[in-house]
C-alpha cells in the first residue's frame, strides 16, 4: 500500500513568537488549521533551532506509519511548492535574485515565491487542473545548474531517523522542463528539453546521494504523461530515463502520474522506460487507464494502482475499488499490485475529526486525508485476505445510505436538469438588437464606467458577518450595518460619477460560500482547508445533493441597494459552472448534471432580480476558464454544457434586461469562441498584465459585437494608476474595438484593496473615461 505524493499537514502546531502577518492567518483560520506551511518559515527563523517544520513532517510519517502504510513518500513538504523545490534543488535561480551559489536559503526561496522589496515574485501558474500552483522555472541556454538544495536527502534521513522508511519523491527531469517557460530575452523557439543532458548531472548527484543515505526505492513524478505530448516529448522521457539508468541502478523506481490516464502512446513510452520497477496510474480519474493495463502490462513490473480519490472528500466504494484491485491482480500478479491514493493528498481535505460540525450522517459519507490512508491499508489488508469485515459493511452501508438518501435526491430537480440536456438554451434576440433596447432604458454614456462587485472589506464589516454568524448581534442589527455599508459605498460611486453601480458585496464572505450557504444540497466544513499557494488556502464547499434554492438569495440587498440611486445597480451573482468548480462535486453523477442543476437555481434568481426592478445582472463566471479538461480532445464538450449551463441562468429574461459577466484571467484567446457563445450583453475580464495579449485576438479580425470591458488597471496590486495611463489603455483598446462597445472598468473586484487605494484609483480611472469621451 502506498500513498502518493505528500499527505497534508494532518496537526498544526502553533508556537509562540511568529511575527504579526503569521499570527494574524494563524487567527483567521481557527484551531485546526491548514497546512499553513509558510508560518514554519518564522517558527525556524525565531524559535532558536525548534524545528517546528520537523515536527510537522515526522506527525505526518507517524500517522501513515501507524495506519499501516507501506510505500509513505518524503520530501513532500514544501516551503512554498514542489516545483520552487526542484529549482532550488538544481539552482536555476534567476539573475535577478542575486544569488551567489552555495545552499540555496529562504531568503532566496521565499524572493522567488513572494518576490522582495527591489524584485517582483516569478510567475505562478495551476498545477495542471487542481487549485494548486506552482512557481513557473524560467530558464534558457545560459543556465548554470548546480545541486543547491538537499532538502529531499535530507528529509529522507530525517524519516530514517524517526524509523521511518521512506520513499523520496522528486519531480520527474521531464516533466520539470516541461513545465517551464523560456526566460525573458530567450526566444520562444528555445527548446526547454534541450536542456535535459545539463539536468540530469544533478538528479544523478541527488539519487547518489540519496541511495548512499540508504533509498531503496525513489519516485519521479512525471505527471504531464497525462497531457497530449508531441513524439519528441515523449522521446524525452525515453532519453531521460535511459541517461540515469545506470545511476538508479540499486534502487527501486516508481514513476508516477495522476490527474487524468495517460494516452496510448504516452503510455506504451511509460511501460517500456528503462531502469523503472513500478508505474503509478490514477484509476480515478483515469477512465481508459484500466483498458490500457489490461492491454498490456510489463511483466515483472509493480503497479501503484490509485484507486482512493485524492482529489475528492468522498469516501471510497470499498465493492467497486476491490473489484476493479482483482482484475489488476490478475494481470500483474499478487505482489506486484500496491494499493494508492489517485493523487497526492495535498489535493483534498485534512481530518473529519476537525469537522464536529457536519452531522453523522454526511460524515459517514466522506474520507479527508487522514481517513484515505486508513481506506487504503483497508483495500490492500483485504486483498491479503485479512478483510476488515465490520470496516467493509459499514462502508457498503454508508454507499447505500447515500445512495437512497432524501437529502442527496430531488426528484423534481432531476427531472428538470435532465430535460435540460440536448436542447439549447438561449435568448430569442440577438445580442446588438437586445444592447439597443436595452441602451435606450439605461441611457449610458459612451465608455460607460462600472466595478466589478466588491468593495474594500474591512475589519469592521468581517466584525459585523462574524458576530452576526454567531449570533452575537441581531438580525436588525446586522441588517442595519450591511445597509450602512452599502449605502456609503452608493454614494461614493455617485460622487465618482461611475454609470453603472454595485453594492459592494459587504454581506458575502465569499463569492461561492454565499451562494452555497443558501442552496440546498450543500454543506459546509469548519476546517476543510486546501492549499491554493504559499500560506494561502480555501476552504471548497462540498455538493452532496441535488441542488436547489428554497429562496432568492440577493434580490433583499439588490433592491435596497436600487432604492438608494436613480442610477442603474448591477445585480451580482456567481455563476454555476465557477459554484462548480470552485466546490468539492459529488461523484455520483457526473459534473454536468451537477452544473446544469445550479444553472436552474441561478435562473430562478436571475429571474427574480428582473422581476425586482433590476436591469442590470452580472453573473461572474471567474472560474469557467479553469475547468478546461487537460486534454484538448475533452475541451469541446466541457465548453459545450459549460457554456450551455451559463445561458441557462438568463435565457429567461427580457430584452431590456442587460447580463453582464466577468471572468478572471486574460488569458483566453483559445477560448474566445466560447466566450462569444456565453452571449452575454457585457463581458469584464481580468486584462492586467498584458492588453496586447488580450487585444491580439480582436486584431486578428474575430467580430466581437457585445460590449466589452478589459480591465483598465490591476487591482492585485496598490499602484494607483494615473489618468493619463489609463486613458492611454483605453486608446489602445479603442484602436481594435468599437467606441460603442467598450467599458471602462477596474480588471478585477476591489475586496482586497483598501479605500486610500481604491478612491484615488477610481478617481482617475472616470476621468480618463471622461477625457477620452471629449476627443471621440
Ligand atoms: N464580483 C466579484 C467581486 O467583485 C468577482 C470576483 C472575482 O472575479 N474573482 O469580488
Ligand atoms: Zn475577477
Amino acid at each position: 500500500m502506498g500513498i502518493e505524493g505528500g499527505l497534508v499537514v494532518l496537526k498544526s502546531k502553533m508556537g509562540r513568537g511568529c511575527d504579526r502577518e503569521a499570527k494574524d492567518r494563524v487567527l483567521k483560520r481557527g484551531k485546526n488549521t491548514v497546512p499553513d506551511l509558510s508560518l514554519y518559515r518564522f517558527y525556524l527563523l525565531k524559535e532558536n533551532g525548534l524545528p517546528h517544520s520537523a515536527e510537522l513532517r515526522s506527525s505526518i510519517w507517524k500517522q501513515m506509519k501507524d495506519a499501516g502504510i507501506k510505500f509513505i513518500p518524503s520530501n513532500t513538504f514544501s516551503y512554498y511548492d514542489q516545483v520552487l523545490d526542484t529549482t532550488a534543488m538544481l539552482g536555476a535561480v534567476p539573475p535577478r535574485y542575486g544569488w551567489n551559489g552555495g545552499e540555496i536559503e529562504f531568503g532566496t526561496y521565499f524572493s522567488m515565491a513572494r518576490g522582495n522589496a527591489s524584485v517582483p515574485a516569478m510567475e505562478m501558474t495551476k498545477w495542471f487542473d487542481t487549485n494548486y500552483h506552482f512557481i513557473v522555472p524560467e530558464l534558457g541556454p545560459e543556465v548554470k545548474f548546480s545541486y543547491s538544495s538537499h532538502k529531499a536527502v535530507q528529509e529522507y534521513k530525517e524519516a530514517k531517523a524517526l524509523g521511518v522508511e521512506t520513499v523520496p519523491v522528486l519531480v520527474g527531469p521531464v516533466s520539470y522542463l516541461l513545465l517551464s517557460k523560456p526566460a525573458k530575452g530567450v526566444e520562444k523557439s528555445f527548446s526547454l528539453l534541450s536542456l535535459l543532458d545539463k539536468i540530469l548531472p544533478i538528479y544523478k548527484e541527488v539519487i547518489a546521494e540519496l541511495k548512499a543515505a540508504g533509498a531503496s526505492w525513489i519516485q519521479f513524478d512525471e505527471p504531464t504523461l497525462v497531457k497530449d505530448l508531441e513524439s519528441h516529448q515523449l522521446q524525452a522521457f525515453t532519453s531521460a530515463y535511459s541517461a540515469l539508468e545506470s545511476s538508479l541502478s540499486g534502487l527501486n523506481v516508481i514513476i508516477e502520474t495522476y490527474f487524468a490516464d495517460v494516452p496510448a502512446a504516452a503510455f506504451k513510452t511509460l511501460t517500456s522506460l528503462k531502469g523503472v520497477t513500478g508505474f503509478g496510474f490514477d484509476l480515478v480519474r483515469g477512465a481508459q487507464t484500466l483498458d490500457l493495463i489490461k492491454g498490456g502490462f510489463p511483466s515483472g513490473k509493480y503497479l501503484f494502482a490509485g484507486v482512493v480519490d485524492g482529489r475528492n472528500i468522498w469516501a471510497n466504494d470499498f465493492a467497486s475499488s476491490l473489484s476493479i484491485l482483482g482484475s489488476l491482480e490478475g494481470i500483474v500478479g499478487k505482489d506486484k499490485l500496491v494499493v494508492s491514493t489517485s493523487c497526492s493528498l495535498l489535493h483534498t481535505a485534512v481530518d473529519l475529526v476537525n469537522e464536529p460540525k457536519l452531522d453523522k450522517e454526511l460524515k459517514s459519507w466522506m474520507a479527508f486525508a487522514a481517513q484515505k490512508v486508513v481506506e487504503v491499508n483497508a483495500l490492500a489488508k483485504a486483498l491479503t485476505g485479512h478483510k476488515d469485515e465490520a470496516f467493509f459493511s459499514a462502508n457498503a452501508a454508508a454507499h447505500a445510505s447515500r445512495k437512497s438518501s432524501p437529502r442527496v435526491t430531488n426528484e423534481a430537480v432531476q427531472k428538470a436538469a435532465a430535460a435540460l440536456k440536448g436542447s439549447d438554451h438561449r435568448r430569442a434576440t440577438n445580442v446588438s438588437a437586445r444592447l439597443d433596447a436595452q441602451q435606450k432604458k439605461l441611457n449610458l454614456p459612451i465608455l460607460p464606467t462600472t466595478t466589478i462587485g466588491s468593495f474594500p472589506q474591512t475589519m469592521e464589516l468581517r466584525k459585523v458577518r462574524r458576530e452576526y454568524k454567531a449570533k452575537k448581534i441581531s438580525e436588525e442589527e446586522y441588517i442595519k450595518a450591511i445597509k450602512e455599508e452599502i449605502n456609503k459605498v452608493v454614494k461614493l460611486q455617485e460622487e465618482l460619477d461611475i454609470d453603472v453601480l454595485v453594492h459592494g458585496e459587504p454581506e458575502r464572505n465569499d463569492m461561492v460560500e454565499y451562494f452555497g450557504e443558501q442552496l440546498s444540497g450543500f454543506a459546509f466544513s469548519a476546517n476543510g482547508w486546501v492549499q491554493s499557494y504559499g500560506s494561502r488556502c480555501v476552504k471548497p464547499p462540498i455538493i452532496y445533493g441535488d441542488v436547489s434554492r428554497p429562496k432568492p438569495m440577493t434580490v433583499f440587498w439588490s433592491s435596497m441597494a436600487q432604492s438608494m440611486t436613480a442610477r442603474p445597480m448591477k445585480g451580482m451573482l456567481t455563476g454555476p459552472v465557477t459554484i462548480l468548480n470552485w466546490s468539492f462535486v459529488r461523484n455520483d453523477q457526473p459534473r454536468f448534471e451537477t452544473c446544469y442543476q445550479i444553472a436552474l437555481a441561478i435562473k430562478e434568481e436571475v429571474e427574480d432580480l428582473e422581476k425586482a426592478g433590476i436591469n442590470v445582472i452580472q453573473i461572474d463566471e471567474a472560474a469557467l476558464r479553469e475547468g478546461l479538461p487537460l486534454r484538448k480532445s475533452e475541451e469541446a464538450f466541457y465548453l459545450d454544457w459549460a457554456v450551455h449551463s451559463f445561458r441557462i441562468t438568463n435565457c429567461g429574461v427580457s430584452d431590456t434586461c442587460q447580463i453582464h459577466t466577468h471572468m478572471c484571467y486574460s488569458n483566453f484567446n483559445d477560448i474566445i469562441h466560447s466566450i462569444i457563445d456565453m452571449d452575454a450583453d457585457v463581458i469584464t475580464i481580468e486584462n492586467s498584465r498584458s492588453d496586447e495579449k488580450l487585444l491580439s485576438v480582436f486584431r486578428e479580425g474575430v467580430k466581437y459585437g457585445a460590449g466589452i470591458g478589459p480591465g483598465v488597471y490591476d487591482i492585485h496590486s496598490p499602484r494607483i494608476p494615473s489618468t493619463d495611463e489609463i486613458a492611454d489603455r483605453i486608446n489602445k483598446m479603442l484602436q481594435v474595438l468599437e467606441t460603442n462597445i467598450l467599458w471602462v472598468n477596474p480588471d478585477c473586484g476591489l475586496k482586497t484593496r483598501k479605500y486610500a487605494e481604491v478612491n484615488p484609483a477610481l478617481q482617475n480611472m472616470v476621468a480618463a473615461a471622461k477625457l477620452i469621451r471629449t476627443q471621440l
